[in-house]
């Protein structure tokens, strides 16, 4: 666009050019400038008629022999023009102030009228063709600017990426392990389908549906995979880009969006991470009428003034519903909530089999035993175990998957690339080693603890100096005291085998202290396991939706929460103590596996049990 404009302007010069050169070439052919000495000469010889005198200049016939003498006058040798003279009929010269012409031209008896000048046309060229000059350079800049994606013309343009009918190409198919989740959508899907007999049948349709869930569930999937179920045109676009700088920017693409749903409808506008736009109001630290705000509001507005009946609904996503506008939640706007959770054991299986459709995979693979080695992930992490896997078989000029590279590439997604560059010294390998046989110690050791998996010395990510993955059987949603005491006791069984080899624990077990700790707070405060204080929950957890999000004040006193501090403190020796305990008891067993590990770096589960009952 931006060179066709070019082009159309140097067009338009040449154009401009060709006509002023012809139009000087007839000009010059049919009128002649003489000089006011000239002019004198040929009025006295009574070579001349017919003068129209203006302010500026004189023009006027030449009478039968007026050529000839003008040649003479200018010396004229040159055929050519003498030639060109003889045809030109008609003559001009500037004015001169010169008192007596009047007199002059009346004695020789000469016809001549005097005319005012057209000063329209000087207006108009010093001012009406320097400002369409400038309007024209204005409208080509402004093109141009708003030529290249969006632009400056297009601030106030919703940046919605619009998928039309069906084009999403996304059906329930392909999303898996949210079944709950579809279930409810399906309703949503009859209507868009067909609004009119779904309206004549009374149903009644939500204005606003909000898919809740943490990140990488398939909430973003499972909108679009509604507009493919439903064949309807898709409206994305993402919370964060109606925050602008200026100010009334977002409010204006609200608009612009909500009318481009307008015309596509049916048709879904979906506002993905809609907690970027929705935070409650107020919580601006700067205070006063802030850009999100505005924009908020005529969200609201637009919702509120939207009729279901015209067939659009509107979704949106966000995985932190705690910290939105409660305005937002209220009914007649996004009142339905729909619960995108972490998947579950069968869930994770689908999901596999969704993302292994079109890959090939070896015989053993087995996607119930994958599944059953990734509680906890989501949609997205499998989506990139299965690519992970993919790319290992690949650059071992495999051709198909084995289950050996999903294995590792579980490894690799849990706990970050391998990292082969980084070194240890020999001190910090085997304070490594001792630590992580603690872990797989005292996780066998114990009833509740789930079993280990692999103990591993080899460097991954960037935090993780050794790992120990103990593999649960099942998806646990609930744990008992003893299992949690057992899971605490795991946690600190690295900091007590560096305590028992070395007499001090290192930096290394921070991690596991972070995480035994948070787990007797929760103990004492949510769970009420602790004796002294009691079955009381300490810990009032906020409601899903709260009307005022940020407020959580403190209710006990600060006895209690010494009281807390104390007990959480006792659970976490005790959970010391009883790891100590377990190690120093197999103290023997302990070098031998931390040394068996130190050579090999990697021990699998299987090798550690029979390693035990040796
Ligand atoms: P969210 O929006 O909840 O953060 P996304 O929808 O962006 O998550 O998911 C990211 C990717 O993870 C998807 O493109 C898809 O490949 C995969 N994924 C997530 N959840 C699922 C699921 N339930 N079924 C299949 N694939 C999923
Ligand atoms: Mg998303
Ligand atoms: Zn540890």
């Amino acid at each position: 666009m931006e060179k066709k404009t070019r082009f159309s302007i140097i067009y338009f010069l040449i154009a401009f050019l060709f006509i002023m050169a012809l139009e000087y070439y007839l000009f010059s052919r049919t009128i002649v400038t003489v000089s006011y000495s000239e002019f004198k000469v040929l009025l006295k010889e009574n070579l001349i008629d017919h003068l129209v005198i203006t302010q500026g200049n004189i023009e006027g016939k030449f009478l039968k022999g007026a050529q000839d003498r003008l040649i003479t006058l200018r010396k004229e040798s040159d055929e050519q023009s003498k030639k060109q003279l003889q045809e030109i009929h008609t003559f001009t010269v500037v004015r001169m102030d010169d008192p007596d012409l009047v007199k002059e031209l009346t004695e020789k008896g000469i016809n001549y009228t005097a005319k005012q000048e057209v000063t329209w046309v000087k207006t108009l060229l010093s001012w009406i063709v320097p400002i369409l000059i400038f309007v024209a350079v204005w409208v080509y800049l402004l093109r141009r600017m708003g030529g290249a994606g969006g632009g400056f013309m297009a601030v106030g343009k919703s940046k919605a990426k619009i998928y039309v009918e069906g084009e999403t190409k996304l059906t329930f198919e392909d999303v898996a392990g949210v079944e709950e989740a579809e279930d409810e959508l399906k309703e949503v899907i009859e209507f868009l389908k067909n609004p009119q007999k779904f309206q004549s049948l009374g149903g009644k349709i939500p204005k606003g549906i909000l898919l809740v869930g943490p990140p990488g569930t398939g909430k973003t999937l499972l909108a679009r995979a509604v507009a493919g179920e439903a064949k309807v045109a898709f409206l994305s676009i993402s919370g964060s880009d109606f925050v602008e700088m200026f100010v009334g920017v977002g409010a204006a693409r609200v608009r612009d969006l909500f009318s481009q749903a307008e015309k596509l409808a049916p048709c879904i506008i979906f506002i993905d991470e809609i907690d970027a736009l929705g935070k409650a109001r107020g919580l601006s630290p700067v205070g006063g009428v802030d850009e999100k705000e505005q924009t908020l509001t005529q969200l609201l507005t637009e919702m509120d003034g939207f009729d279901t009946k015209k067939g659009v609904i509107i979704m949106a996503a966000t995985n932190r519903p705690e910290i939105l506008d409660p305005a937002l939640l209220r009914s007649g706007r996004f009142d339905r909530h729909v619960l995108v959770d972490r998947p579950d054991i069968k869930g994770r299986e689908e999901i596999f089999r969704v993302h292994t459709k079109k890959v090939k995979l070896a015989d053993n693979v087995d996607l119930r035993v994958l599944a059953s080695m990734t509680p906890g992930m989501v949609g997205a992490d499998i989506a990139n175990i299965v690519n992970e896997a993919a790319l290992l078989a690949v650059r071992k000029n495999k051709d198909f998957i084995e289950m050996a590279d999903f294995e590792e590439a579980i490894e690799r997604v849990i706990a970050g690339l391998e990292k082969k560059s980084r070194v240890m010294n020999k001190k910090e390998k085997e304070c490594v080693a001792f630590h992580e046989t603690g872990h797989a110690i005292v996780a066998s050791v114990l009833p509740h603890a789930d079993p280990v998996r692999r103990v591993s010395i080899i460097p991954r990510g960037i935090a993780a100096l050794g790992y120990t993955i103990q593999l649960p059987t099942e998806d646990r949603y609930l744990l008992t005291k003893s299992e949690l005491l057992d899971r605490m006791a795991v946690m600190l069984g690295g900091k007590a085998a560096e305590e028992i080899i070395f007499g001090e624990a290192s930096t290394g077990a921070k991690n596991d202290l972070e995480k035994a700790t948070a787990m007797a707070m929760s103990m004492v405060k949510a769970y009420g396991m602790s004796e002294k204080l009691g079955p009381v929950s300490f810990d009032r957890s906020r409601p899903l939706f709260l009307e005022t999000p940020w407020s959580s004040p403190k209710e006990y006193s600060e006895a209690t929460s010494r009281e807390i501090d104390e007990e959480v403190k006792k659970i976490l020796l005790e959970s010391l103590e009883k790891a100590n305990d377990i190690l120093t008891e197999r103290i023997e067993k302990l070098k031998q596996i931390a040394h068996v590990l130190l050579e090999r770096e990697v021990i699998d589960g299987d090798e550690l049990k029979r390693l035990l009952q040796e």
